[in-house]
Formats: structure tokens, C-alpha cells, sequence
């Protein structure tokens, strides 16, 4: 054991050799990465990777090892490895490996390329945004998704919003504000991120009466809580749950009739926006998921649901119905606060157009969620083969299954096949971590300690991706 004074004067040498901030700056492996990330970021990121070393030096009872790892040169090591933390954060291309096809974690539903084209165009050049070509006067931003969703679902008339969470407090708030809307104790969600649907009447300035049980609402329970002050009668899926057993919900076609029959207005937020497009495949398999144009037919007069959950567009909340409601919502000044910028627009346009002409089944996401199971068993041995070459991976095909995700459809499962992985020293967990930090990040599912590949949710170029970052894990 070394006397007091002298562990202190270790100390101090220690401290003393730590470079200051200025002098680290100047040397040239350093100043080099002032082309990744910034002269002003890498200044803040040197001192603080110095102030941790400083503090270590004061605190540590290893001086001698401290001393020896400084000068092995480990603070320059932290420095890369802030840099690299700097350069991972923030949006980046995953490939999802976990079989939710729209994994609202991962941006929900990817679109067709020729759809993406037609938005990265949007995005760097002017659009005919607000105007109109013939006259040159001013035009409206969404009258062509008005026109096209109108005539993929037979409604009237139609508005795009930032989301469907949007397109529900447009409604309310159009339609509502300052009276009451009725909403069955069966319906009152929360969508996820805090969409809770009291908190969001409050938000809208209506005042939510309840009706009905949780299990059970009939229609007659609406018409007895009709008052004075009823503007709107609402009716929400319940997404993301199912309730079993004894229960009974009134019918959007019996809730429609009562509108009309007071004159109130009617609104079904059927969230996932199912539709059945001409020439594409029926998407049965979704169970007991409304369909937007069955929820209109029911005489509803607005309906409201997501771009991104199975329409396969861009981020967006459609409001498709009755053009008289339709109008009142355009009046509204939240509707200026929640519309959508011209790359949603030009990406939903070009989706609503690949869906009227017959070309919907090419859609990603509604490709995943109808992939013939023959398929994804080839592409599962096919990409077991690849993973096999890999020495440090025990790789099995298994039976699993798929899911729609985004709170669509809860109870569906798709069968798939799965690529199961473990890693010689890895677990499934620490595999799935350094999956998610390496390059590019892939995202899987962790199921009975080990990693589940699906293939169904991979896309085009994604194999060759997730067998690279399979390989960079070797070591
Ligand atoms: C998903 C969903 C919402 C929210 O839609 P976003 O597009 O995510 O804002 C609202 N209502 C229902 C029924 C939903 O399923």
C-alpha cells in the first residue's frame, strides 16, 4: 500500500496529463471528425468525454491502471464511440424482421417505390399545390384526394389530414364544438400514445355523454340519451381489443338511421382503412376489420381512418362521407392547422391511383399480409442457407406466425415460416440488441430465448441486408 501523499501525487499527475480540451482539438485524428459531425458538436463532444475521464481520474482507486489506459489512448476510443452514438441517432432504414407488417414503431406501412418517386419529387421541386392550372386562380390542396378517394369508396366528398387521430378531432370539433356527442362505454379506446377517447372529446370542446355498458350498447340506449344539446352521435372500432361473450354493440347502419331520424349528425372512426380495391385480393383474411366502404354504405354521414395502417399510403387521416359534412369540416380553422404538406399529398395521390387501377395487390404492405405461405417458406430456407454459412449462428426454419399490427385486426395471426437463430455467445436478447446497433439495424422478434427471422415483412434488397449484419456480429 502506497502512503497517502503519494497516492495523491499520482493523482494529480494523472489529472495534469489528461489533455485540455484545446489541445485534444488540435490533434489531427481528432480534428478529422469535425467532417462527420460539426467543429461546434465535436468541441462539446471532447469535453465531455474529458470531464468523464477527469472525473474518473478524481474518484478511481486504480490510479496506476487509469493511468495506463489514458495512455493506451482509451479517451480518444470513448470519443469515437460518442461520435458513432451521435451518427446512429435519429431516423434511420431498418429492416424489419418481426413479421408486424405495419409496426407502427418502425413508420407503419412502407410504400409502393413508385409512390416514394412521386414524393421525393414533390419534395424537391414546386407543385401545383394551391393552384389551378386553367385559370391560374387559387385552388384547393386536396381536392384531388378528395376526387380519388371518393371514387374508390362511392362517397361524396372527402378531406386528407396529418392523421387519423387528427381526422377524429376535426370531426368532433367541426361538428361538435360547444354541444354533446354520444359514444358507447364499449368504445371509449385509447388508440396508444395517450389517443384517449374522453381526453380527446375534451380537447375537441364536446362534451362526451356515455351510453350503454362496457358489453353492451343497444341503440335504444343512444335514442334515450338524446337531449337538446346532442350534435353528434359517434361510433369508434375498437382497434387495438376485442370484447367476448355477452355482448351487443348498435350497428353504424342503426345509428345512422337515428341521426337522420333527429337530424344529428352520424361519425364512424373505423381506423385501420381496409379497402377493397378493384382487381386486388380481397383482404378476408383480416377477420372481423370494417371496411371503409361497407362503414359508408351503412349511411353514416362521415367515416374516418389512417393513411399509413392498411391503406398502405403515406401519414395521413381520411375523412370520406356526406359533402355537406364534408364542407362544414373544411370551414374549420383546426383543418388548416392539420393539413397535410404537399409529399403526404403527392404519396397518397399515387397510392389512391395505383388502388383504382387494379394495381393494389403491388402495394408492400398488402403484399405482406396476403404472401402466399408457399413463398415465405422458400424464402425462409433460402435465407437459413445464407445465415448456415455463418459459423457462429445455429439457424432452424419454424412455424410462426405474422401479425397485421397497428392495432389492426388483434386477433389475427398470419402463418409464416421463421428463420430461428441463436449465436455461440450471444443471447437472444443481447443478439436482438446488437441487431438493433449494427449496421443496417435490423429489428426481430425474441421468442423462447431465441431471435425469430420473418421473412414476410422483409423488402426488396432486405436479405442481402440482414445476412451483412449477421456477419458483422462474428466477432
Ligand atoms: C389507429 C387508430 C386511430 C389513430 O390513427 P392515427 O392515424 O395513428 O392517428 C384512431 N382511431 C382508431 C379506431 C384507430 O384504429
Amino acid at each position: 500500500m502506497r502512503d497517502r501523499a503519494g497516492g495523491a501525487t499520482e493523482r494529480s499527475e494523472l489529472l495534469r496529463s489528461l489533455p485540455s480540451v484545446d489541445d485534444a482539438l488540435k490533434r489531427p485524428e481528432v480534428r478529422a471528425f469535425a467532417g462527420r459531425v460539426g467543429a461546434r458538436l465535436l468541441t462539446e463532444l471532447v469535453r465531455a468525454t474529458l470531464e468523464a475521464w477527469r472525473q474518473r481520474a478524481k474518484s478511481t482507486v486504480d490510479v496506476a491502471g487509469l493511468r495506463e489506459r489514458l495512455e493506451r489512448g482509451e479517451w480518444l476510443a470513448d470519443l469515437v464511440q460518442a461520435i458513432e452514438r451521435e451518427e446512429r441517432a435519429g431516423l434511420r432504414r431498418v429492416v424489419n424482421a418481426t413479421g408486424v407488417v405495419l409496426h407502427t414503431g418502425l413508420g407503419r406501412a412502407p410504400v409502393h417505390p413508385a409512390v416514394a418517386e412521386r414524393m421525393a419529387e414533390a419534395a424537391r421541386s414546386y407543385v401545383t399545390l394551391e393552384i389551378e392550372r386553367d385559370s391560374g386562380e387559387r385552388g384547393r390542396r386536396d381536392a384531388r384526394v378528395g376526387d380519388l378517394v371518393s371514387r374508390l369508396l362511392g362517397c361524396e366528398a372527402a378531406i386528407a389530414v396529418n392523421n387519423n387521430a387528427a381526422a377524429v378531432v376535426l370531426a368532433l370539433s367541426g361538428l361538435a364544438r360547444g354541444k354533446h356527442t354520444l359514444l358507447s362505454r364499449g368504445e371509449l379506446v385509447e388508440i396508444g400514445g395517450a389517443f384517449r377517447m374522453p381526453d380527446v372529446m375534451a380537447a375537441a370542446g364536446t362534451t362526451l355523454v356515455e351510453v350503454g355498458t362496457t358489453n353492451r350498447t343497444r341503440i335504444g340506449d343512444y335514442r334515450a340519451a338524446l337531449g337538446p344539446a346532442t350534435a353528434l352521435l359517434l361510433k369508434v372500432h375498437t382497434s387495438n381489443y376485442r370484447v367476448r361473450g355477452f355482448v351487443e354493440e348498435a350497428s353504424p347502419a342503426e345509428l345512422a338511421a337515428l341521426g337522420r331520424e333527429f337530424g344529428i349528425a352520424s361519425c364512424y372512426d373505423v381506423g385501420s382503412g381496409w379497402v377493397d380495391a378493384p382487381g386486388a385480393a380481397r383482404l378476408d383474411l383480416l377477420g372481423d376489420e370494417p371496411d371503409v366502404a361497407a362503414a359508408l354504405a351503412s349511411g353514416v354521414d362521415l367515416v374516418t381512418f389512417s393513411g399509413d395502417k392498411l391503406l398502405g399510403a403515406p401519414q395521413a387521416g381520411l375523412l370520406a362521407g356526406r359533402s355537406g359534412a364534408i364542407a362544414r369540416l373544411r370551414q374549420s380553422p383546426l383543418y388548416r392547422a392539420m393539413r397535410l404538406d404537399k409529399v403526404s399529398l403527392a404519396g397518397l395521390e399515387a397510392t389512391l391511383e395505383l388502388l383504382l387501377a387494379g394495381r393494389g395487390d403491388e402495394l408492400p404492405t398488402r403484399a405482406m399480409l396476403i404472401a402466399d405461405p408457399a413463398r415465405l417458406a422458400r424464402d425462409a430456407e433460402r435465407l437459413a442457407a445464407a445465415l448456415r454459412r455463418l459459423p457462429f449462428l445455429a439457424v432452424e426454419v419454424v412455424p410462426s406466425t405474422s401479425q397485421p399490427g397497428s392495432g389492426s385486426a388483434p386477433d389475427v395471426f398470419l402463418p409464416t415460416r421463421a428463420v430461428r437463430v441463436r449465436h455461440a455467445s450471444l443471447g437472444a436478447a443481447a443478439l436482438a440488441r446488437a441487431l438493433r446497433l449494427g449496421e443496417p439495424p435490423v429489428f426481430a422478434r425474441v421468442e423462447d430465448d431465441a431471435l425469430l427471422v420473418d421473412p414476410r415483412t422483409l423488402l426488396e434488397g432486405d436479405e442481402a441486408r440482414l445476412v451483412s449484419a449477421f456477419g458483422a456480429l462474428g466477432r
